[in-house]
């Protein structure tokens, strides 16, 4: 750990502000050269189809620029976290619903206006032309992902059928494709511009081929992963070991989360996220699940020697983000699991964990949080209660008591959403600088 720190600061620039500026970079330097294009060839037969071509271009940006969110790309991933990347996903996703409705009202508009017509009847004339159907297709699949997307409606949906109705983007994307290629002049306004945009999908579209589909299936070709050993922790949690082929070649750090598949046992399509409870040594992976649904619960029926598909690993809550010497693991529940794995790596003694329990008999994997802590000379403090009960004991004050010292550490946080909230404002409120504070949320979608 301490290697990785002065690793870490030797290079000035943190990795996730170097993640950062490389993804704003690719969103600018493409916004300029679209701009240029539209510019130099964006002009429609009248002011408002210009207007809708503006639009239009700015809308297929967003939607490759959304396609790199979702590749899954290591490197990406590793400094900015997949949880992040799927906020962002979220909202670019709700920009380019409205960026693409504008675009299709003025189009709508345009041609009533060139036509003289109403717009209905322009609606109408225009889904019979097959380019403007097929962008028109993909603009009900946009609104249908992102209504299934509100809050609201996703909250009472199963998560693989949001999943399923999510996947239609796919299609949509495709549409879109064929619709510009059909209907846009700016893009095959020269030979510049036709490269330039060919290049641009070539490059989103191998992004997430190659981040979605051929790294997993390679790494599951070549790893051949599959279970050990499942080991029962109390009722309601279970540990999965998972052995495979040349596991000291698979890129997977303490902290990090994979998506496991247990394709004999259970459905092909469901497959869920948890995160290593140990740090991976090269020979197993570990993880430890708390049966919340059917698939985790039935996790302690998997056979030993089945096939285990694994999707990662992924994540950004490790130790590439530290920053100080010093370090404070907070947990709640099932959130042990990352913090866990992540003290495995700790080899410095300034270590302090607060781990929030219902009760100490609770405590998941409690007592290799004990040992691995007691031979850290580290302190634990076991927080035992429930919501509501006693004091808060992760507001400032708490925080400050237990841990004076909070705003020199990095701050790593996993638990239940509302305690890594509450656990976060506190952070704030301490002055605890945000580059020190690394927060795994068990929830992506
Ligand atoms: C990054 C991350 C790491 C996690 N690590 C752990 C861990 O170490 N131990 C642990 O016990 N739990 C962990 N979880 C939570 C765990 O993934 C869910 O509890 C589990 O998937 C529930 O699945 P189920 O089918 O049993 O329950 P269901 O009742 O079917 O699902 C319950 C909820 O879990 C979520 N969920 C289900 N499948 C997925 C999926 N594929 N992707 C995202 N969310 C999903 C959905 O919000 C769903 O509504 C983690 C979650 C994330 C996002």
């Amino acid at each position: 750990m301490e290697a990785t720190i002065s690793r870490v600061r030797q290079s000035t620039i943190p990795p996730v502000i170097a993640a950062r500026w490389a993804l704003w970079t690719f969103v600018i330097v493409n916004v300029v050269i679209v701009e240029i294009l539209f510019l130099t060839a964006g002009t429609g037969k009248n002011g408002t189809l210009t207007v809708a071509k503006f639009f239009g271009l700015h809308a297929a940006v967003l939607m490759l620029f959304q396609l790199l969110l979702v590749a899954r790309l290591p490197w990406l991933d590793r400094r900015i976290g997949m949880d992040r990347l799927t906020v962002w996903h979220r909202w670019v996703g709700f920009t380019l619903l409205w960026t693409l409705l504008t675009h299709a009202v003025l189009v709508v508009l345009g041609y009533a206006r060139l036509d003289d017509a109403s717009m209905t009847k322009t609606f109408f004339a225009l889904a019979g032309v097959p380019a403007s159907l097929l962008g028109m297709l993909a603009a009900a699949i946009v609104v249908v992902i992102a209504a299934v997307s509100a809050r609201q409606v996703r909250r009472r949906l199963r998560y693989e059928t949001w999943h399923a109705l999510h996947l239609l983007l796919y299609v949509a994307l495709g549409l879109a494709f064929v619709h510009q290629l059909q209907e846009t002049t700016t893009f095959s306004s020269s030979a510049f511009a036709t490269v330039y945009w060919w290049a641009l999908w070539l490059f989103a579209f191998g992004a997430l081929v190659t981040g979605r589909i051929v790294m997993p299936v390679w790494r599951n070709a070549y790893h051949r992963f599959e279970v050990a050993a499942v080991v029962p922790e109390s009722d309601s949690v279970v540990s999965v070991h998972v052995t495979g082929r040349h596991l000291d070649k698979l890129p997977a750090r303490a902290g990090q989360f994979c998506i496991w598949r247990f394709p004999g046992h259970n459905h092909w399509w469901l497959a869920n996220p948890f995160s290593l409870s140990a740090a991976p040594d090269g020979r197993t992976l570990r993880l430890t699940a708390k049966a919340v649904g059917s698939a985790s619960a039935g996790l302690r029926h998997v056979p030993v020697g089945s096939r285990a598909f694994v999707e990662g690993p992924y994540g950004a809550f490790t130790s590439l983000h530290r920053t100080r010497p010093g370090a404070l693991l907070i947990a709640g529940g099932v959130g042990i699991t990352p913090v866990r794995a992540l003290l495995e790596e700790e080899a410095a003694d300034d270590v302090v964990v607060l781990y929030r329990v219902r009760s100490e008999e609770d405590a998941v994997l409690g007592d290799e949080v004990r040992t691995l802590v007691g031979d850290l000379g580290g302190r634990l403090h076991l927080l035992a209660g429930r919501t509501g009960e006693g004091a808060p004991p992760f507001d400032p004050e708490n925080l400050r008591a237990l841990v004076p010292d909070v705003a020199e550490r990095d701050v790593y946080v996993c638990g239940p959403p509302a305690m890594t909230t509450a656990v976060l404002t506190s952070l704030r409120a301490l002055k605890v600088p945000p580059r020190q504070v690394h927060a795994e949320r068990f929830g992506l979608a």
